[in-house]
């Protein structure tokens, strides 16, 4: 029987960011990147020397999501939040560069690749005010990592607010809207929002704590985005950023 609709897939095309329908190419050698039918035929010199397979069906596909922890940082390339592995600059001319696991893999290198790159597979307990602190090599495979102890009991939900309010609504906004100023105004707003927040409870709640992150996600974001886009564009950010959340596993 001939097949009617084109294969959905549960993947956005990291070229031209739209939803993959038909025929899904994902990279052998990125964590996360994949390229729709019409851009994967010249994708040649933009993703150069790295193998794809092709993914006929959503089905076809079989993802196991490891734990990914969000770091007190933002990718300098492309200026997210870091979840998952962070690579963080040892080379004396960068005090403060790091980038995200997808950026570090890209073919043609975004940072000079003679600088040697840390990799942090679990964040370090500091703000992003204070230095920050040396990373060993610490790794989490026997569960007696002693820089992890003192962080106290969060609720379940802690890590998906923090997602959301970190990386899934910044995410969503600059996936919808090209224009860089408007993005701004939306953060900016969402700032403002937080901070007039803040200011109302009369305390310093850090911006890591769970009521800030509960109040940022499901008050300042949306409100922020309301104001200061059209309702059609609200809607659209809003479905890309529940997208996000799916694809991302966490669950509010
Ligand atoms: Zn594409
Ligand atoms: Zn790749
Ligand atoms: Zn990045
Ligand atoms: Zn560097």
């Amino acid at each position: 029987m001939p097949r009617l609709q084109p294969a959905v897939h549960n993947a956005f095309c990291n070229l031209c960011e739209a939803k993959i329908f038909g025929e899904r190419y994902k990279c052998t050698n990125c964590p996360n990147f994949d390229a729709c039918t019409s851009c994967f035929s010249n994708l040649g010199e933009k993703h150069p020397g790295h193998t794809f397979v092709r993914v006929h069906q959503q089905i076809d596909y079989i993802a196991k999501y490891p734990p990914r922890s969000m770091h007190h940082a933002t990718c300098d390339n492309c200026k997210k939040g870091i979840i998952g592995p962070r690579f963080k600059c040892k080379h004396p001319d960068c005090p403060d560069y790091d980038l995200c696991e997808d950026c570090e893999a890209l073919p043609i290198p975004v940072h000079p690749n003679t600088h040697p790159l840390l990799k942090m597979k679990i964040p370090t307990l500091h703000s992003s005010s204070q230095p920050p602190l040396e990373e060993k090599d610490t790794e989490m495979e026997d569960g007696s990592d002693s820089t992890l102890s003192t962080i106290t009991i969060r609720p379940p939900d802690y890590d998906a607010f923090e997602f959301a309010t970190s990386a899934a609504w910044p995410r969503a906004v600059s996936v919808i809207l090209s224009s860089q100023d408007a993005r701004d105004m939306i953060k900016q707003r969402q700032e403002e929002l937080m901070q007039r927040w803040t200011q109302a409870r009369g305390d310093n709640l850090p911006s890591d704590a769970y009521d800030y992150l509960t109040y940022s996600h499901g008050i300042a974001w949306p409100k922020a985005i309301v104001e200061s886009t059209s309702e059609a564009n609200f809607l659209l950010i809003r479905r890309r950023f529940l997208d996000i959340m799916a694809v991302s596993g966490a669950n509010l």
